[in-house]
């Protein structure tokens, strides 16, 4: 699935292939635009998104998506999706906009860390590797191309410390763009509900996989099991796996043989 067939019309016009595999940017307090392109903003939180997002505030998932998050339902599937909530204000800030830049920096989502370079994935039909490609965002009211900071691709990813956004939120992606969840049509109700626990409630997830049988049922090696009690990040890796046998049928996770 490529970002110039997913990406609405307004991004794709903006897209630029990154000529000879760098680009300069640099994006500061002294830039005349500095905090211009935190407002207005249709930006989805990715499961990993709100987990960095909600410990760095303190905050219980649910508490975290009433105060700052938009739900809603995907068209096609019906699957839940979640938005930043900008503020009611007249320019429609985000809610983590300050004088100085970002009050979350350092757990800033995915999608403003990457900016302005775009990242399209997809899974190889025949390997089952992910295929990925960059673009550059150039948006007009950016001043920030016209720093002399050059930067290659793998050096700014690098930079803006996106290696564990990226491991974690290609789990979802390969799940939310699989074709034959495409073709499986709208989630039903408990499905849709599954599969908000799984990606947006990682407390009431915690206690559905120690309050059931869940840890037993499946055949999950002592690591994994410890990382999903312990760690949120360890839990989401297991709720991906769980979305993908329970939804599309794969062999994410076996079923534990009882012997009779
Ligand atoms: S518009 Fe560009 S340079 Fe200006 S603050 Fe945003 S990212 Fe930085
Ligand atoms: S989260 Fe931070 S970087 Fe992203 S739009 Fe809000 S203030 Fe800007």
């Amino acid at each position: 699935m490529s970002l110039q067939e997913t990406a609405p019309d307004v991004i794709q016009d903006l897209l630029q292939p990154i000529e000879n595999g760098s680009f300069r940017f640099a994006c500061h307090p002294g830039v005349s635009c500095f905090t211009e392109c935190c407002r207005d903003l249709r930006l989805l939180l990715t499961p990993y998104d709100i987990l960095r997002m909600k410990t760095r505030l303190g905050l219980a998932t649910d508490a975290f998506i009433e105060k700052y998050g938009e739900v809603h339902l995907d068209e096609k599937r019906c699957l839940p999706m979640i938005h930043l909530r900008m503020e009611e204000n007249e320019r429609k800030t985000c809610p983590f906009v300050s004088s100085e830049g970002c009050a979350i920096y350092e757990d800033r989502p995915s999608a403003c860390r990457i900016y302005p370079v775009a990242r399209a994935s997809r899974m190889h039909p025949l390997h089952g590797t992910l295929v990925e490609s960059y673009f550059l965002l150039k948006e007009t009211h950016c001043r920030g191309f016209e720093e002399a900071k050059e930067w290659s691709v793998e050096k700014w990813l690098l930079d803006q410390g996106l290696e564990p956004y990226h491991e974690l939120n290609n789990l979802w992606m390969e799940l939310i763009t699989d074709k034959g969840l495409q073709k499986k049509g709208r989630l039903s109700e408990k499905q849709q509900q599954m599969f908000y626990m799984v990606c947006y409630d990682s407390e009431r997830f915690r206690k559905f996989v120690l309050s059931t049988r869940f840890l037993t049922l499946f055949e999950i090696d002592a690591a994994e099991k410890q990382a999903a009690i312990m760690d949120d990040t360890g839990l989401l890796r297991l709720g991906m796996k769980w979305l993908s046998f329970s939804l599309l049928n794969k062999p994410y996770l076996k079923l534990r043989r009882t012997d009779t």
